[in-house]
């Protein structure tokens, strides 16, 4: 937990946020600001600051991020159209909330590269 992370401070409550989906080691949350029909965050409750944190203990729960994405994606029809799962790794890159988080977008077509 970091005292001044607002995922954080979502995962514990203390910040009301309806959560999608729950578990020990991640929840997932609506984008407030979606950039396509099905914007959804998968977080993981374990403060890390970017994906460059990420060690070999992190592989299963990284794991379940892909599970629970293709179980949220299926739920809204995505496995027919497709979906996005992507990470923004540091600030260059669009990284703006800095508690490593997933984006599932779908819903609408995705271009390549995402500009
Ligand atoms: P990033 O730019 O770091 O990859 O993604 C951060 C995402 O968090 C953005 O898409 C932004 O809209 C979303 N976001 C920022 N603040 C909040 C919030 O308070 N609630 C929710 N649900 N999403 C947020
Ligand atoms: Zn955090």
């Amino acid at each position: 937990m970091s005292s001044d992370c607002l995922f954080c401070k979502i995962g514990d409550g203390s910040i009301p946020s309806e959560k999608i989906y729950e578990s020990d080691t991640l929840f997932a949350i609506n984008d407030i600001n979606p950039q396509a029909p099905t914007h959804i965050l998968i977080i993981p409750r374990v403060h890390q600051t970017s994906l460059l944190d990420v060690e070999k203990s992190d592989h299963e729960m990284m794991g379940s991020v892909i599970t629970v994405a293709n179980q949220l994606a299926k739920e809204r029809g995505l496995d027919k159209t497709g979906y996005r799962l992507v990470v923004n790794c540091g600030e260059g890159a669009g990284q703006s909330v800095l508690h490593i988080h997933y984006h599932i977008l779908g819903g609408r077509p995705l271009k390549w590269p995402p500009g």
